[in-house]
């Protein structure tokens, strides 16, 4: 994670609105070049190639959740690809997040049943304890708790508490001045996120889970 390169400072470039009208591959909505063009191997496994950057990037306070729809699962140099890419994402500010996250959430069950689809249960695909919220996948889920217990471990942070996603990314670790976070803390807040999302999808989809030390040698 150290050698990750994430610079926030300067990686807020362009604004995206809600992301409906910006297409994720063939625009140029992020500091480098399209993505069609800088990342051509992880383009071809690519399902829908005029997807836009609003309905595979869903942002929860500024911190940005992809679902993808890959025809395989992408490996090897693929991966390092993906990896690239998802710097690049994670750089890119978004104009309104306040009320995008109000306004578009993750893919979680509660959610998808709000919208009216008719799914099986909208209880937790990995625990099955209580409904699958944004929330509860992201923070409560046991599974998610134990990560971010032992991210918290790890950094040398107290005991993890929060109750929210809201409540975590305005959570109390800044850096000296009190008023930012450190970058790097803000990088691995992203990747946890991600990766307990990538292993909530992978159970999902393919009916395995990691155990919590995985996910963390993973961020
Ligand atoms: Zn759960």
């Amino acid at each position: 994670m150290c050698n990750c390169g994430v610079n926030f400072n300067d990686s807020f470039v362009r604004i995206i609105g809600d992301g409906r009208k910006t297409l994720f591959w063939e625009d140029h909505w992020t500091r480098d070049k399209r993505f069609r063009n800088k990342y051509p191997r992880i383009y071809r496994l690519e399902e829908v190639k005029d997807v836009s950057v609003g309905d595979r990037v869903s942002w929860v306070n500024s911190v940005p959740i992809v679902t993808w729809q890959w025809c395989r699962t992408p490996s090897g140099r693929c991966e390092d690809e993906l990896n690239s890419m998802m710097r690049d994402i994670s750089g890119a500010a978004h104009k309104d997040e306040a009320e995008d996250t109000k306004r578009r959430r993750l893919p979680v069950r509660v959610e998808l049943d709000n919208r009216g689809i008719d799914l099986h249960t909208v209880r937790c695909p990995i625990c099955d304890d209580d409904m699958e919220s944004t929330d509860h996948a992201l923070v409560l889920c046991k599974l998610a708790f134990e990560v971010w217990e032992r991210v918290y471990r790890w950094w040398g942070f107290g005991n993890f508490s929060s109750t929210s996603v809201i409540d975590l990314f305005n959570g109390e670790y800044s850096d000296g001045n009190g008023s930012k976070k450190n970058p790097l803390w803000q990088a691995v807040e992203w990747a946890c996120g991600y990766y307990i999302w990538k292993n909530r999808n992978k159970k999902v989809f393919h009916n395995k889970v990691s155990p919590s030390s995985t996910i963390l040698n993973d961020i």
